[in-house]
């Protein structure tokens, strides 16, 4: 009866892309105990190390004795706590907008904004590196979909010239550090065209919330004013990466909040965020106004990995913050060397298609404040002289 399902696992098998999960043995943190060995993570999101930060806990612990351990509702419903009202309104001041609204994932905050900005007679123009909320947003919205080469404004403007007329509305739609590569969106570049074509402008701040910009506040921060208005702009975070909890929020006018409280399936008809988890993420919100070194050292420990990653040969792609791949090529290869690291007490993982393209199975390298010099030369000093010839640059 399930022959088909035996198939697809055995392929998957075969070429080197079959999943399984891993069991943690200890708390999320930079030393880690995994399949009864301890190991330093580069492969976690926790970037700013607050997952496993004591004041964060008390925090969740407080409203967990005070409001209970559950949301019990959706927010429309009976879940609007007072910590997850605390915590909007933080977000809104930390973000300078009008208000936020918080989802129960960053998942779930990217399908129901694309999904409430765009609809049947809509186009959407979304980079074909964006994360697959975004790309199961566009799908879920029915509009019509036109995928523009990775960060190519020029392809972009293309696609909105030929396409983009006839549609009755507009929308771009991208990362702004891309996942998997570490990258950034060209923003200034984006904003100008959704101001020059009349577009609207999703983008997603996931990787960058916390760690990038002045006040941590992502790559929005680098934006200039200028000739366009900050009214198309629409911005989604996660509070599950840097902010160490759980749970995703987009930021922007009273009047998009309200249409989205109004008509978000994702919102409306899933539990609200629980009570310890935002008072968690709030306290973690003031950590990262507070505490700006934490970010200083991420970038300054990801400059020194790809420094050293680049002088034994790897090929890194056009990272320039806390992710750092290296790009292996075959998804086998990729996996071979994520073991070497593991058996040298390195947990670093493999990412294969259909993460990543075919062809560019890699290792994906995250850093976090509580890594170390030594941390990054171990890596290095383990990879050197292992690293395929076709990834030398
Ligand atoms: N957006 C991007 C770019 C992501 O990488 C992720 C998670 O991996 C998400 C959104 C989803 O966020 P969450 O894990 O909070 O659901």
């Amino acid at each position: 009866m399930f022959a088909w399902i035996d198939d697809d696992l055995e392929e998957r098998r075969r070429r080197g892309l079959y999943r399984v999960r891993r069991r943690l043995q200890s708390g999320q943190a930079v030393h880690i105990r995994l399949g009864g060995r301890e190991l330093i993570n580069f492969s976690s999101n926790d970037y700013l190390a607050l997952a496993g930060d004591a004041r964060l806990a008390r925090a969740a612990a407080a409203a967990a004795r005070r409001y209970g351990c559950g949301a019990g509702a959706s927010p429309l419903v009976s879940g609007y706590s007072p910590p997850l009202r605390a915590l909007e309104r933080a977000l809104a001041a930390w973000e300078g907008t009008e208000a936020a609204l918080v989802f129960s994932s960053g998942y779930a905050a990217n399908l129901a904004l694309i999904r409430s900005l765009a609809g049947p007679g809509d186009a959407v123009f979304s980079d074909a590196l964006n994360h697959a909320s975004l790309i199961d947003g566009c799908r879920l919205s029915r509009a019509a979909v036109y995928v523009y080469r990775h960060n190519d404004a020029d392809h972009l403007a293309d696609l909105l010239r030929k396409q983009g007329r006839s549609a009755r509305r507009r929308l771009i739609v991208s990362d702004t550090v891309f996942s998997m590569d570490g990258d950034i969106a060209p923003l200034g570049q984006l904003v100008e065209l959704a101001e020059c074509f009349d577009c609207l402008l999703v983008i997603d701040e996931a990787h960058a919330t916390g760690v990038l910009g002045e006040h941590g506040r992502g790559v929005t921060e680098s934006l200039r004013p200028g000739p366009w208005s900050p009214e198309r702009v629409f911005k989604v975070g996660t509070l599950s990466k840097a902010l160490g909890t759980q749970g995703g929020f987009v930021c922007g006018p009273r009047r998009l909040i309200a249409w989205l409280i109004n008509q978000a399936r994702p919102y409306i008809f899933s539990t609200a965020l629980a009570p310890p988890t935002a008072a968690a993420a709030r306290r973690a919100v003031a950590v990262v106004q507070q505490e700006p070194e934490r970010r200083r050292r991420i970038l300054a420990l990801a400059e020194q990995l790809r420094r050293e990653l680049r002088e034994i040969g790897g090929n890194i792609g056009d990272s320039c913050c806390q992710i750092v791949p290296l790009i292996v090529g075959e998804a086998q290869q990729a996996v071979r060397l994520s073991r070497r690291l593991e058996e040298q007490g390195l947990l670093v993982p493999a990412i294969r298609p259909p993460s990543v393209p075919e062809g560019s199975a890699r290792l994906r390298f995250s850093v976090t404040a509580a890594h170390t010099e030594t941390d990054v030369k171990r890596v290095v000093e383990v990879l050197r002289g292992k690293i395929p010839m076709r990834s030398i640059v």
